[in-house]
């Protein structure tokens, strides 16, 4: 996969890039981030590549020309069989889930557009990008976190990204639960103690026991997740045990 990033701010990405999984994932070659400063792409007598709104008004907003030029450039330079999916990282986008991460690693190439200032020219929305993305209902500085946001939840679904492919598959919203606790060494710390099931060595209790503290965290934390879940007789009785303690406490 390759997932070009066009950003004012390339050395902001330097960090994120060169450390744990993102740098064991392009040293494995599953994975290549292109960085594209648009600056290089402007025709601007003085390197620009903002400009004043029409209508006045506060801030500064992108000029198509340098992003239409830079999106162009990355695409002729691809030997994609798929054509790109082109992402515009913006706080009026649909809403970014794991889902739409599974739904991105599927894909040979992404280009990420980055934001900065008071937004962008309307037309790079409707002519040049594909889908627009959010990463919450909040506003940031510029697009780059937003990028190296969707990177990383991407480049961690690729087969063979993470050292244990199965960790990945039970993430919380993976499944659609929120994951369950996990214990490790000492069994007992200054008495506080792992819970006895983990240490039975009895598999089918073991996950039992996960998928009900999975369950049991989704209800408590985010119960609107269990509303369109496909549930087993098993976890609607477990989850039925919930509410009627809930309504007796
Ligand atoms: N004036 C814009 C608005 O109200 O929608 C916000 C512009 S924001 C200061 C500058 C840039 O940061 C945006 O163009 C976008 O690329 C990025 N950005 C800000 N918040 C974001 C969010 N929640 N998700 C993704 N990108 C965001």
């Amino acid at each position: 996969m390759k997932i070009s990033i066009l950003t004012l701010f390339p050395d902001m990405f330097t960090g994120v890039f060169q450390q744990s999984i993102l740098k064991n994932a392009q040293e494995k070659n599953l994975v290549e981030y292109e960085l594209v400063n648009y600056r290089e792409y402007t025709k601007d007598r003085h390197n620009r590549v903002d400009d004043y709104p029409y209508g006045g008004g506060g801030g500064m907003v992108l000029t198509p020309q340098p992003v239409f030029d830079a999106v162009e450039a990355v695409k002729q330079q691809g030997s994609d069989a798929k054509p790109p999916k082109v992402i515009l990282l913006c706080p009026q986008g649909e809403r970014y889930t794991q889902k739409k991460a599974e739904e991105l690693a599927k894909e040979e190439h992404l280009i990420l557009i980055c934001g900065h200032y008071e937004g962008y020219d309307e037309r790079i929305r409707e002519h040049v990008v594909t889908e627009e993305i959010s990463i919450g209902d909040y506003v940031l500085t510029g697009g780059e976190i937003g990028a190296m946001v969707i990177a990383d939840s991407v480049t961690r679904l690729l087969p063979g990204a993470l050292g244990n492919e199965t960790s990945a598959v039970t993430d919380s919203y993976s499944t659609g639960l929120l994951e369950h606790p996990h214990y490790t060494r000492p069994a007992d710390y200054e008495g506080m103690k792992v819970p006895d099931v983990l240490l039975s060595g009895h598999h089918e209790r073991i996950d039992r026991w996960r998928r009900e503290q999975s369950l049991k965290r989704t209800y408590e934390r985010r119960p609107e997740l269990l509303e369109n879940m496909d549930l087993t007789k098993e976890d609607t009785e477990f989850i039925k045990k919930l509410k009627e303690t809930d309504e007796n406490s």
